[in-house]
């Protein structure tokens, strides 16, 4: 029913020549073995997007992201890209809020609304991130922090546009620390953000929007994780830069 998604955040990684060689890996294995996700996504930096649409393109199943956009459609923001310049590529979602966004960039709930926003208006479908960092999660207030991610940033869209997000849980404490929520805590989450889309939207639309497991996802523990009855798939960091590491994960489905 929903979509079972896995998707690559590269984030400032590979080269040119390691990029065309990593979708290249990904491709090949696709070509011989598939696997049990509905999608898989891609989102390498920015530059490499216009280049790889051409390839990815071929692949069934196979979609690109970017890792950002900016909240305006065009004008004089030097260094910034904006989403109708990613839709007229042929890239397919975009990530937004990404904890490393929201630490290192300074963006906050209210601009991450007006850049859902933005991204939705080009028919993009944002990979919206959230989750709580180590202080919050050892007070044990992260359904609270949360739902304020969630309420602050999407619950002014219509039930409509909320269909078309993919959500992806991401504890803090978990991103690249080796450190991954158990299984139990995932689920937990995802449970919790499910129910306030529930509360928002109605039972039929939290049904079918993915939400995504970000946080030291690796072929080991993917399995478990994405059991949880409200885990569509994951947000992967490190292990999205190895191929088989990757593809590995992507059939990690039951
Ligand atoms: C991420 O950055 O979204 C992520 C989940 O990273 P990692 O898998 O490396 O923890």
């Amino acid at each position: 029913m929903r979509d079972r998604i896995v998707a690559g955040n590269w984030k400032m990684n590979k080269d040119w020549d390691q990029a065309l060689s990593l979708v290249a890996d990904i491709q090949q294995s696709l070509s011989q073995e598939t696997t049990n996700s509905d999608k898989i996504i891609l989102a390498p930096p920015f530059i490499y997007l216009a280049e790889l649409a051409k390839t990815v393109a071929q692949t069934q199943g196979l979609f690109l992201s970017a890792q950002n956009c900016h909240q305006e459609e065009a004008g004089a923001y030097t260094g910034e890209v904006s989403a109708p310049m990613l839709k007229a590529l042929g890239v397919e979602y975009v990530i937004l809020g990404h904890s490393e966004r929201r630490e290192y960039f300074s963006e906050t709930n209210e601009l991450l609304a007006s850049k859902v926003e933005a991204v939705l208006n080009q028919n993009l479908k944002p990979i919206f991130c959230c989750g709580e960092p180590l202080s919050v999660r050892e007070s044990n207030m992260q359904e609270a922090y949360v739902n304020q991610q969630l309420t602050e940033s999407l619950f002014k869209l219509s039930a409509e546009r909320i269909s078309e997000i993919v959500i992806a849980y991401e504890p803090i404490w978990a991103i690249g620390t080796g450190r991954t929520a158990s299984a139990e805590q995932a689920q937990e989450m995802h449970a919790s953000i499910r129910s306030h889309l529930a509360d928002q939207y109605g039972h039929d639309i939290a049904q079918g929007i993915s939400i995504l497991y970000g946080g030291s996802c690796k072929p080991s523990n993917a399995n478990e994780i994405f059991a949880g009855a409200d885990v569509d798939g994951g947000l992967i960091g490190g292990a999205s830069l190895n191929a088989a590491d990757f593809l590995a994960i992507a059939r990690s489905f039951e």
